[in-house]
């Protein structure tokens, strides 16, 4: 669905890989925590930072989707099935993405 709706309104999609841990890295200091279940919500950084779990996730999505473009990484990176021939079910449902405007 991403897909079609980038293209109806100019944007490229860019697809962070499934195993970015989006929700365990602190998108102040960089930190990343060794685990986060899914029940906890809300999580204080060592440095401080008092992260929203679904917040964070989704600056850290769009912080390294911009810096795929930046760096002109690939845009359609392989996905983990079809690289490793392994179902990658990852522990949240959602998909990894975001929409980066065209410049
Ligand atoms: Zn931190």
């Amino acid at each position: 669905m991403l897909e079609y709706k980038c293209a109806w309104y100019g944007r490229d999609l860019v697809v962070v890989d499934r195993w970015f841990p989006s929700s365990k890295l602190c998108g102040t200091c960089g930190e990343i925590r060794e685990s986060l279940p899914l029940n906890v919500r809300e999580w204080t950084c060592a440095c401080g930072t008092l992260h929203d779990r679904d917040v964070n996730a989704a600056r850290n999505i769009l912080a390294a989707g911009l810096a795929a473009v930046a760096c002109g990484g690939g845009v359609r990176p392989q996905r983990e099935s079809s690289r490793t021939g392994r179902s990658s079910t990852k522990q949240e449902a959602q998909r990894a993405t975001a929409g980066i405007p065209r410049r």
